[in-house]
């Protein structure tokens, strides 16, 4: 490898230390340069002085004796020296007694020389014999010339400097050979070598190591560059192992993989190939559960229109004059055939669910009052079982949330009703409240409770939690699995919580989403101007929730309870205001102890399972109102306001005078099976209405030609002409749009209801059907259309 002289390390090194040595000669000889000027300055002053100091006897005793001739000789002597160019002897009064002069040396670098010492130098020293020292006898005057000792000196100071220069560059020329010798051809040596080493194999080389530099800076980086050679040959070999070993590896990898894709695309064959089968399969399940549907709908039909006459003849029989033991025969077998037709209802539900043809509402409803509700039908159960039912609804639950009314009393009803069926002493709670989006509904009992491992059974079709539930409460294991499928159904859940022997909690959480634009009306004024105090037997759960609602209310309320072992302390209770002061008590023995500081007009008893206890005639003169429970909230703030004095202006169902029946309103019955002719006829003419029979659609549009009707009762479907067949001609072609039409089948699949309306019927009633059922309906139609005729 060739490298420039100046790149060459010996050169720069040689280079560098010449530079400096030479730095340093420079300014060393400069150095004796200027102690050479400063000596020659004071050598030249000395020199003269000397000769002066030589010359002075003479000159003195010259002067002395005015020897011109004498002071001649004397001057040339003193001229002999080459710097001197003038001497002059003169007398006191500067007479010249002896003067020699001649001329100054002239060269053109006279004036390096003049700069460096002046041109010129004069010398005096004053004459004098010694016995007569203090008598002045003249001067003796020099000139000196410096020039001789100038150029002396410049010679001196150019063979120094030049010296020292050819000394550098020997010394420069020296050094780089010796460099070259010593670091730069080994080293262009080694680098040779590297460069002439196989790109293929680098690790292969061994450097040799420069003659004579075994031990120096340079054989230990040959030997230590080796050394790392020989470390990278043999990771090299290390890793060409690995990589073939890789290489190995990967060859392996490729065969597994390329098996293994095999196995799972034959696997993904076979899958594909089940998934078709279970996509058949599950269209195949899917219609199986639309047959089954079919199936039992229509069996449900078949089986509710025979139902239809075997109810209505039963209760058409109990109003007849029976002994009580028929009249207990006939009870049972009409709670019977309710109990098959909740069971038909049930099972036709849960085939719906899972035929997918279940719809459900979404519309606003008071959520509030359909717990109400239903807690206030099955009360009468609970307090049967002397069980307390309690309602815990918090006060500030919203008044409307959008969902399936009745769907959702469906699942109250039914949670409430297993409550009560297996608990036989304690409460039953129904608790409703809010929690974030979710509506939650808490049905808990303090009854038999449910084992661990029934807890999930129990949400299965036909399933109950132990074997002898049938035999002791009765019931055919479908409330919960429908309850359930409803639930889920809302995108909700329904859990249980339950300790044997102690009691259940049902836990439904449906995300219901709340009607904004209907709000809490604040109570009445008369109430809140009242204060009130309320009086409990300690622990009374019912008495609670009261509180809670009048605290809601905002309204002035004092609480006093009482220990079970009686009430007899109550009697020193003060009442500050009586007139204003109203008292809500748990039990008439209560009013009986204050009734001294309040006037009964002004007790409200509220209790449950008691009330049969308590209707004891003797305590009824101590409270005014008696309020059952479990109370909706509308009821208690119409007892609050009956017993502040206020009259209730507006008209409740319960306060409507009442029905007073057909009135002799003629009505058609549509009707293809004659039991079912026989039962409606019987009702309808015990309530007062004039009944005609069709056999079908035909004979029912020919008699709605001829006679004025107040109503039709429409069954569906029947021979020659169905029900709405006849229906649309009666609309259209009888052009009798008014004549109320009321759809009466045994058709309970979703759609049913609204093949009747888009047929032109006004309004539908399933068989079996109940007497005040057909009496609403029928009221309802022919008061409706004699009002719009009327306007
Ligand atoms: P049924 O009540 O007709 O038997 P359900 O589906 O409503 O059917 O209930 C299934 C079973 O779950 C019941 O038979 C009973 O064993 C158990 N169960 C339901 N509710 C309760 C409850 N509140 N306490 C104890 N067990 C209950």
């Amino acid at each position: 490898m060739k490298i420039n002289l100046s790149n060459r390390l010996s050169f720069k090194l040689a280079r560098n230390t010449v530079l400096v040595a030479l730095a340093l000669g420079m300014v060393l000889n400069l150095f004796q340069v200027v102690l050479d000027y400063l000596n020659e300055k004071t050598a030249l002053d000395q020199d003269i002085q000397a000769l002066i100091t030589i010359s002075h006897t003479p000159a003195s005793q010259i002067a002395y004796n005015i020897d011109s001739r004498l002071a001649e000789e004397l001057l040339d002597g003193l001229l002999k020296h080459p710097a001197i160019i003038e001497a002059e002897i003169i007398d006191t009064d500067n007479r010249v007694l002896a003067r020699k002069h001649r001329q100054m040396t002239d060269s053109a670098y006279r004036w390096l020389s003049d700069l460096l010492f002046n041109p010129t130098r004069n010398y005096a020293t004053r004459l004098a014999v010694q016995q007569l020292s203090d008598v002045d006898l003249g001067n003796l005057n020099v000139v000196v010339d410096t020039y001789p000792a100038g150029t002396a000196f410049l010679k001196r100071a150019a063979f120094t400097l030049i010296s020292g220069f050819i000394k550098s560059l020997t010394l420069s020329a020296l050094l780089l050979f010796v460099f070259y010798v010593m670091l730069t051809k080994p080293l262009l040596k080694v680098i040779n070598s590297v460069s002439e080493v196989n790109p293929e194999a680098p690790e292969k080389v061994r450097l040799p190591v420069p003659k004579g530099h075994q031990y120096d800076e340079i054989g230990i980086l040959v030997e230590s560059t080796n050394d790392h050679l020989q470390t990278i040959e043999k990771s090299f070999q290390l890793v060409r192992k690995t990589e073939s070993r890789l290489k190995n590896y990967s060859e392996q990898l490729e065969l597994i993989v390329e098996t293994r894709t095999k196995e799972l695309s034959d696997k993904n064959d076979q899958l594909i190939k089940s998934n078709k089968e279970s996509v058949v399969a599950k269209e195949e399940a899917v219609r199986r559960a639309k047959a089954r549907a079919d199936f039992l709908a229509n069996m449900s039909h078949e089986i509710r229109t025979p139902f239809n006459g075997v109810l209505g003849m039963i209760s058409l029989t109990m109003e007849e004059p029976l002994s009580d033991r028929q009249k207990r025969q006939l009870d049972v077998a009409y709670n019977s055939g309710i109990s098959l037709l909740d069971l038909l209802n049930d099972i036709l539900d849960i085939s719906k669910v899972e035929a997918g043809k279940l719809t459900l509402e979404n519309i606003s409803f008071d959520l509030r009052h359909t717990v109400e509700e239903v807690a206030s039908l099955l009360a009468q159960n609970a307090h049967a079982k002397h069980i307390d039912l309690v309602l815990d609804i918090d006060p500030a639950f919203p008044e409307h949330a959008f969902g399936d009314p009745t769907r959702v009393r469906q699942v109250v009803s039914n949670l409430t009703g297993n409550a009560i069926k297996f608990t036989e002493k304690g409460t039953v709670t129904i608790k409703l409240f809010k929690q974030d989006a979710f509506v939650i509904l808490q049905v808990i009992d303090t009854g038999i409770g449910i084992a661990p491992d029934a807890r999930e059974k129990i949400f299965a079709p036909f399933s109950q939690a132990y074997s002898d539930t049938t035999r002791k409460y009765g019931g055919t294991g479908l409330g919960l699995a429908l309850c359930r499928q409803l639930v889920t159904h809302m995108s909700g859940k329904l859990t249980v919580e339950s300790i044997e022997g102690e009691g259940s909690c049902f836990t439904t959480k449906i995300p219901l989403e709340i009607d904004n634009t209907t709000e809490h009306k604040p109570i009445r004024r008369p109430i809140k101007d009242h204060k009130f105090i309320i009086i409990h037997k300690e622990g009374q759960p019912e008495f609670l929730n009261l509180i809670k609602q009048l605290q809601y209310w905002e309204l002035d309320i004092e609480t006093l309870t009482y220990p079970e072992s009686g009430v007899d302390h109550l009697k020193e209770i003060e009442v500050k205001d009586p007139e204003n002061t109203l008292v809500l008590i748990d039990q008439p023995e209560v009013s009986k102890v204050i009734t001294s500081v309040i006037p009964a007009e002004h007790v409200m008893l509220v209790s449950g399972k008691h009330y049969a206890e308590n209707k004891d005639s003797q305590h009824k003169s101590f409270f005014q109102i008696h309020l059952h429970s479990p109370f909706s909230r509308s009821n208690l703030e119409k007892s609050l306001l009956k017993l502040v004095g206020e009259e209730i202006t507006e008209m409740t169902s319960q306060t409507l005078p009442l029905r007073k029946g057909g009135e002799g309103h003629s009505v058609l019955l549509v009707e293809d099976n004659q039991v079912n002719q026989l039962v409606a006829k019987a009702i309808l003419t015990k309530l007062g209405y004039l009944v005609m029979i069709a056999y079908n659609g035909q004979e029912a549009v020919d008699l709605v030609k001829t006679h004025p009707f107040d109503a039709v009762l429409m069954d569906c479907h029947m021979p020659i002409m169905d029900g709405y067949e006849a229906t649309r001609v009666i609309r259209s072609v009888l052009n009798k749009p008014d004549l109320p039409i009321i759809a009466v089948t045994a058709n309970v699949m979703h759609g049913d209801r609204e093949k009747c309306y888009s047929a032109g019927m006004d309004d539908y009633i399933t068989k079996p059907y109940e007497r005040h059922e057909l009496l609403e309906v029928l009221e309802k139609w022919i008061e409706l259309r004699r009002r719009e005729a009327r306007t």
